[in-house]
């Protein structure tokens, strides 16, 4: 047996076992030494009931002798109570609050292993755990084995997140005969750092994180900084890292472009910019001009919130590129954002006579020949366009500039994809996901960061209110009172159709009974997914330009979008949307002088939307957003691992162990930047046969 052997081939995984282990991700003997305990309870304490002294955490072994679910009020707590017994013949009450589904669980005869808090009932005095944890000694056919059985009490004992018929106790059984089969592992990381930072190797590390030692530190252990832990948590870092830093090396290695920024191009962005940029503006456009003044590849994200002015800093880097004679192509997730920063691109850039074009999925096949036919000559200077840019047979004659737009839209291979359509272009990645540094550093590790942290003059912060859904009528008088001053108002809902539920209004329905009947004096314009790209285009223009005064809309307007004389944003449902997303439609307001507003309308709430709701109202501040989304969501839900390119992780946590990532971090940092001696290059080998496997598609080396 090795680390590659399947599951099946362990001794009581069947097919039915395999599948399940399977659905958690689970098919290899690597895969299971993978999967840590997320607690451990100390059970070194058994006892006989008869032992039992009130107060103690203790683990008894003992069999139901009854059960039941008794009296009118009990009944209503679902309090379930059943009564254990054992060879000392004395009796202990476990009692379970909302517990009537054990019932079924907790029948006469069952053998059980109980662990918990002893008490004393002062009423009925007896002695009782309240909510003790509980393992099944009798039923599973697990604990056969000669030892086995000792792998549930009388220890510190892993508790697996179990799923159905997956019990903790089935997982900590086959890992342990897993763990005795194999045969000690090497250790991959390197020597010289084992010792200074005090890590046990990894053969150990996996033993006693499955199976801690006897004078094991239990409050270590739960907040997952044990030594074997660490040590863990530390190398799946580690090794990430080194991935990264040797990707970023790489990439600095290649030969670029070396744009020259002299007086006549200064002239040149002078004369496009339609306003005064901002200090952190200009701040980071020198930190561009630096990366294209290179003879290499750039790669730098530009964040920044929504409206702090990142659009205008990309067309400076684009007049740097157009004017070193290269072309320039622009990147955006939807249709309607490319269509806008094709207007705003050509509006800016025709000055300097340059030529644009917009390119995306719905032009028609003949639009398409002639864009396609004057990029691959070079007669266009600045391509914008959807997903449709990165398709085959689109080419650019000499691609000097990538800039993509909200990159947390894209993958790492469109990245890739963009980039192959020139000769090592510069490239030029926006988000308006602002993300701690350290993950960000991990997250986009091969890009440099810039951030744009000051919003352009005269802007007043947006205000936020909540609304329940039967105050709508306060909220559309509001509506029209900011309407009948001259501003321009969205209506945002969840869905376009009354299709899955009844209970989701539709944007359609609500348009016509917006224009109809609450605002039938005003005109309002209606914009969803659905809608053609000439209708959608159509649609946006009659807004941007006041013909429409309130536009009903689906999230389709989420990103990008710029009219600033739009003030007020109701989102309708907002229960609905994610913290990410309502910072983002937020962002649609507040863009001119006027005083913005932005309401959210909540129907149903349950505990997570009202803790959103309650962020935004709190808040305009996009880093505290992403930090708070985070954290509500978790890493994984928060990063979209395969979205980002950010690969699983199975031991460490990004959150919880932000400060081990660091050490990883500086570690890899200065290994891959060390001499390229044996242990580097066996360090390479390792990623690259590794990476394979667990993330596929990661290129290193
Ligand atoms: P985002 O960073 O969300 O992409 P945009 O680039 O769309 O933001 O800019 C938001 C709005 O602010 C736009 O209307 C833009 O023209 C305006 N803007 C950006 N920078 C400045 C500035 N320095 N002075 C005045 N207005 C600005
Ligand atoms: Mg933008």
């Amino acid at each position: 047996m090795d680390l590659s052997t399947p599951l099946t081939y362990v001794k009581g995984v069947g097919p039915a076992r395999a599948a399940m282990l399977e659905a958690k991700g689970l098919t290899a003997v690597e895969d299971l030494l993978g999967y840590v305990p997320f607690r451990y309870e100390d059970r070194s304490n058994v006892k006989t009931i008869a032992q039992l002294a009130p107060g103690e955490m203790a683990t008894v072994m003992a069999e139901v002798v009854s059960s039941m679910a008794s009296g009118f009020k009990r009944r209503k707590l679902g309090l379930f109570e059943a009564r254990f017994s054992d060879a000392s013949r004395a009796i202990l009450v476990g009692k379970w609050f909302h517990g009537d589904y054990l019932a079924k669980v907790l029948t006469d005869g069952l053998r059980v292993a109980l662990f918990g808090k002893v008490e004393f009932d002062n009423y009925t005095g007896e002695l009782q755990m309240l909510h003790p944890e509980f393992e099944v000694l009798s039923e599973d056919g697990e604990g056969g084995e000669a030892g086995e059985s000792a792998l549930h009490v009388g220890r510190v004992v892993p508790i697996y997140e179990a799923t159905g018929k997956l019990t903790t106790r089935i997982l900590r059984t086959l890992i342990h005969r897993v763990l005795a089969e194999l045969e000690p592992l090497e250790d991959p990381l390197p020597r010289f750092l084992l010792e200074p930072l005090k890590l046990p190797n990894r053969w150990t590390a996996i033993r006693q994180t499955h199976f801690p030692p006897p004078d094991s530190d239990l409050r270590l252990l739960n907040n997952f900084r044990s030594p074997a832990q660490f040590r863990l948590i530390f190398e799946e870092f580690f090794w990430l890292e080194c991935g990264i830093a040797l990707k970023r090396a790489k990439a600095r290695s290649l030969p670029g472009i070396a744009f020259t920024l002299d007086d006549r191009v200064r002239e040149q962005i002078k004369a496009m910019l339609p306003f005064k940029p901002t200090g952190a503006q200009r701040r980071v456009i020198q930190e561009i001009a630096n990366d294209m003044k290179q003879p290499r590849p750039m790669n730098r994200l530009l964040q920044g919130d929504v409206g702090s002015g990142k659009t205008i800093v990309a067309a400076e880097a684009a007049v740097i590129a157009v004017e070193n004679g290269y072309q320039v192509a622009v990147l955006a997730p939807t249709e309607i954002l490319a269509a806008q920063h094709a207007v705003y691109f050509k509006q800016i850039l025709s000055k300097l006579g340059y030529v644009t074009l917009l390119l995306t999925g719905s032009s028609s096949s003949r639009e398409k020949t002639q864009l396609k036919k004057l990029l691959a000559e070079g007669l266009a200077h600045v391509a914008l366009g959807t997903h449709a840019l990165l398709e085959k047979d689109v080419e650019f004659h000499k691609l000097g500039l990538a800039i993509i737009d909200e990159q947390h839209r894209f993958g790492v291979l469109q990245r890739l994809g963009m980039v192959q359509k020139g000769v090592h272009p510069d490239v030029l990645v926006m988000t308006a996901t602002p993300i701690p540094r350290t993950l960000s550093m991990t997250l986009y590790g091969d890009l440099d960061v810039s951030t744009i942290d000051e919003l352009p003059p005269g802007r007043k912060p947006i205000v936020t209110k909540h609304a329940t859904a039967d105050a709508v009528e306060q909220v559309y008088s509001f509506l029209k009172r900011q309407v009948d001053e001259g501003r321009q108002a969205y209506v945002v809902y969840p869905v376009i159709e009354e299709s899955e539920s009844q209970a989701m209004k539709a944007a359609e329905q609500m348009y016509d009974h917006l224009s109809r009947l609450v605002f039938p004096d005003l005109a309002i314009g209606l914009m969803h997914g659905r809608l053609g790209a000439d209708e959608k285009e159509a649609a946006m223009q009659r807004f941007k330009q006041g013909q429409t005064q309130i536009l009903v809309s689906t999230t389709v307007i989420e990103v990008g979008v710029d009219v600033p004389n739009a003030s007020v944003m109701v989102v309708e449902q907002a229960e609905r949307f994610g913290l990410a997303q309502l910072h983002q439609l937020r962002g649609r307001v507040g863009r001119g002088a006027a005083q913005s507003y932005c309401i959210l309308v909540t129907e149903k709430m349950n505990d997570a939307a009202r803790q959103r709701i309650r962020t935004l109202v709190d808040s305009t501040d996009g880093f505290y957003i992403a930090e708070m989304d985070l954290k509500l969501r978790g890493p994984g839900e928060f990063f979209g691992t395969k979205q980002s390119g950010l690969p699983s992780l199975r031991v460490a946590n990004i959150l919880r162990d932000t400060e081990i990532l660091e050490i990883a971090r500086r570690e890899a940092v200065s290994f891959v930047a060390g001499p390229a001696g044996d242990e580097l290059r066996n360090a390479v080998a390792y990623i690259r046969d590794h990476w394979q496997r667990r993330y596929g598609l990661v290129m290193v080396g």
